[in-house]
């Protein structure tokens, strides 16, 4: 049996987004009053869970509309989808009503895998809600999945910005960079990415990128799996690409390095024995190389 796909964090949400349901105007007002709806409270990063003891796992602490306004002044619920037919929402609880009186069996914990895409989509409304076109106020519509222009009717959608990641690799070296910014504080090394063109395909764009961050020249560019990437909204497009070229000439703007590494090098680097590290498995970056190294 294969796969059907690499689960990569962040992917693999389990509701049902209701498509059908989210374009019912009657449906959605009618829905958060609906005996199995459930409210799950976020607080800045923070996600409502339940509370247990240190070895048992925390589950999500869903609220039913009586528990919620009982507990919390809230801002509006967005839809998250469907569980078996229920609706389930996101809220954010600005505050606990009675402070004296926390509701049962609820702590807040920063959970970022878990909190990151909830608050993507919760983030989009607070920043959206102006239109871009001619800056009348917007509302959200279909549970908030979209917000509509009260003015020019224009419909805005979630934006997803795609980034490609690749690792350029041949039969006995791969190619690894650290950017400018933050990696080498942290004394990593990962794959070369950046984000998509307008008007450009993945292809383009990993060649693009290649070339302009480690002066190689890419052929052929192979997929291999995409991931959700929550901070604030990108889609990461996974790709291994073929060097055409060997002679390494990096952007020093954006790249504080690019080195060629073999695959005792980079299984060293994995195992810890190297002075410098390679992404952990939350990251796509961590798949492609490993990819790689079962290749051999
Ligand atoms: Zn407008």
């Amino acid at each position: 049996v294969t796969e059907l796909e690499i689960p990569h964090v962040f992917a693999g949400n389990t509701l049902d987004r209701g498509e059908v349901e989210r374009r019912d105007a009657e449906w959605l007002a009618a829905a958060p009053l609906q005996v199995n709806a459930r409210f799950l409270p976020l607080q800045a990063l923070k996600v409502a869970l339940t509370e247990g003891g240190e070895n048992t796992g925390h589950e999500l602490r869903w609220f039913t509309l009586e528990e919620l306004n009982t507990s919390f002044e809230t801002q509006t619920p967005r839809l998250l989808g469907l569980q078996d037919g229920a609706p389930r929402y996101a809220v954010n609880a600005v505050n606990l009503k009675t402070p004296d009186q926390p509701p049962d069996n609820c702590t807040f914990t920063d959970v970022r895998q878990a909190a990151a895409s909830l608050r993507a989509q919760l983030g989009w409304h607070a920043k959206n809600g102006f239109c871009a076109a001619c800056g009348g106020p917007t509302k959200a519509g279909r549970g908030g999945q979209i917000r509509t222009c009260s003015v020019c009717e224009s419909h805005i959608f979630p934006r997803t910005d795609p980034v490609v990641i690749m690792l350029v690799c041949d039969d006995t070296h791969c190619l690894l960079g650290q950017s400018a910014m933050r990696m080498p504080r942290m004394n990593l090394y990962s794959a070369l990415a950046g984000f998509v063109d307008q008007g450009e395909s993945i292809e383009e764009a990993v060649r693009r990128e290649v070339m302009e961050e480690a002066g190689i020249r890419a052929g052929a560019v192979h997929y291999h799996s995409s991931q959700p990437w929550p901070f604030p909204s990108s889609l990461m497009i996974g790709a291994h690409a073929e060097p055409l070229t060997r002679d390494i000439n990096f952007d020093t703007e954006e790249m504080a390095d690019v080195s060629w590494f073999t695959r005792d090098q980079v299984r060293a680097a994995f195992a810890g024995e190297l002075e410098f590290g390679l992404p952990g498995k939350i990251a796509i970056a961590h798949h492609l190389i490993m990819h790689w190294l079962e290749q051999e």
